[in-house]
């Protein structure tokens, strides 16, 4: 049999937080090596399990929840997440505006599918969550990145991304809480991006799945709650917040020029229901989640374990000659700059792939977050602190003698 090529439809899809440097380490834990993996934001096996009441009433509901569902979602997740954004200030939330679906990722693989033709442009971050990179790339469209400026706390580069702009550009993505650097817009970014998808008549979609994951009194907005005018597109959902990644729970709400965008949410419509439906015990927790005791803010406020171990590493990381760390705002990451004049690295990947391999902590490189320079890298703050203190430790070591 002659050899079977992948799909050109896969050229520029790539997700490097479990790409080769990942499949290294995957290699190394077959031979019997055992690897501190800091790159992927997951919370459980952390020993951040899901608040008991979710775990119940999920169970409570499986009997129940054998057949498939509405391919939106089942209507108390609904109305529970419609209510969750009005009360976070958005008008007309409706359980229709609403789709469930197997985590956010799904959904910003329909979404994108269902909005963009071939050689659409969409205004994404750099550095960003590299899902939105791959699934523009996919649906045929085309990632103009926009610069983050480290200086100013991340906060988007607006002439940059002005910059960006084409008669082709569709649509504008944010990411708030941002990963991989922590940052959260304060409502006057908010309402400068906004005004230029305004001017650009752009879709804007809103990455929040880390909400409620903020530190140090950071207040979160929803970007939808500044504006009604525009098609805006939320995306949030239990992995991060309630900690259940395995539940593979996610929510896209729209919000604003609703009316004008009936076309669109028929097409999404008809990509959900070619899925046919989220797994559906599980989303039997977003009533519960939603609705309970937000056992996050216990461990986001000081005292907590999130919060502790997220000074704790960031303090320690700062101390490390040739690295420095903005504070990050919300979210589960740091994402150290690398002064390159002073550590000697080339290949952003090599260095972490060494790391690896002499250390056996594994890290994200910054490049896989579309981050153009090999000067960042990423690790997930999610440890207990005695372990994430070894770790970067180990990272001091490595460093102190590190050369490319
Ligand atoms: N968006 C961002 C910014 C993320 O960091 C992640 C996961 O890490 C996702 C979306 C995907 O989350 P889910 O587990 O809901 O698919």
């Amino acid at each position: 049999m002659k050899p079977i090529q992948r799909s050109s439809k896969l050229e520029g899809v790539c997700y490097d937080i479990r790409g080769p440097v990942a499949q290294e380490a995957k290699r190394m834990e077959e031979e019997g090596h055992r690897i501190l993996k800091l790159n992927i934001g997951n919370p459980a096996p952390f020993g951040f399990e899901a608040p008991d009441e979710i775990l119940k009433h999920v169970i409570h509901n499986l009997p129940t929840a054998q057949g498939y569902s509405d391919s939106q979602g089942i209507y108390p997740a609904r109305v529970a997440v419609a209510q969750y954004y009005q009360q976070r200030g958005i008008r007309g939330a409706d359980a229709d505006d609403v789709f469930i679906g197997n985590g956010v990722s799904e959904l910003i693989l329909m979404a994108l599918q269902g909005l963009l033709n071939n050689d659409d442009e969409v205004l994404i971050p750099s550095p960003d969550y590299p899902l939105w990179t791959a699934a523009v790339n996919l649906a045929g469209g085309k990632a103009r990145h926009y610069r983050c400026d480290e200086q100013q706390d991340w906060a988007p580069d607006l002439d940059d991304l002005r910059s960006k702009i084409s008669k082709k550009t569709k649509a504008l993505v944010l990411i708030n809480p941002n990963n991989p650097t922590g940052a959260v817009y304060s409502n006057e970014v908010l309402l400068a991006l906004l005004e230029i998808a305004r001017q650009h008549q752009l879709v804007v979609l809103s990455d929040e799945i880390y909400d409620k994951i903020l530190y140090d009194g950071t207040e979160h907005t929803s970007t939808a709650a500044l504006c009604d005018d525009l098609l805006l597109l939320t995306f949030g959902g239990l992995s991060k917040n309630y900690r259940i990644a395995g539940f593979r729970v996610g929510w896209l709400f729209i919000s604003g020029a609703k009316r004008q965008a009936q076309h669109y949410v028929d097409g999404l419509r008809i990509l959900a229901s070619m899925r046919l439906c989220a797994n559906v015990p599980c989303q039997h927790a977003v009533q519960t989640a939603l609705g309970g005791y937000q056992s996050i803010f216990e461990l986001t406020a000081p005292g907590g374990r999130l919060y502790e171990q997220m000074d704790a590493a960031w303090q320690q990381i700062n101390q490390i000659p040739g690295l420095s760390c903005t504070r990050p705002k919300g979210a589960m990451y740091l994402f150290p700059k690398i002064d390159r004049s002073k550590i000697k690295v080339r290949d952003d990947e090599l260095m972490v792939l060494d790391f690896l391999r002499q250390h056996k902590v594994l890290l994200v490189h910054g490049r896989a977050f579309n981050w153009p320079e090999p000067d960042h890298f990423r690790i997930v703050f999610l440890p207990h602190k005695e372990q994430l203190e070894q770790a970067i430790d180990r990272l001091q070591q490595f460093l102190g003698s590190y050369q490319q």
